[in-house]
């Protein structure tokens, strides 16, 4: 258990169950319905839950009062918003390619028998 996170504020019950049905759902949810989802062109994508940003650096750290570790209160991202982070994905993919490991070369003489 680390002291540093005792700083950190208590979440409300109603953030802890956000949290953890986003982390449950491996951080999407249905999509949402909305006309700015139609708008954005995202009404058939799921919803993305991401770390609330304060400034746009920091993230809002809290702690469960149940528990020792801390995690960042997070949002549901629909419409433009979604729209914004899925064109980020994108331009992240297609700049550095499906992250993940690659199969390592053969040195020379080196074959599967
Ligand atoms: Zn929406």
């Amino acid at each position: 258990m680390s002291v540093k996170t005792y700083s950190y504020p208590i979440a409300a019950r109603h953030e802890v169950q956000d949290y953890d049905r986003a982390r449950r759902d491996y951080w999407e949810r249905e999509p949402c319905q909305c006309k700015e989802c139609f708008d954005a062109h995202v009404h058939g994508v799921p919803q993305r839950f991401v770390p609330i940003q304060a400034r746009g650096v920091d993230e809002r750290r809290c702690r469960d009062a149940n528990q020792a570790s801390y995690f960042c209160l997070g949002e549901w991202l629909h419409g433009w918003q979604l729209r914004r982070w899925l064109d980020a994905k994108a331009q992240f993919r297609a700049a550095f390619g499906r992250v993940g490991p690659k199969p390592m070369e053969r040195g020379p003489g080196e074959d599967d028998a």
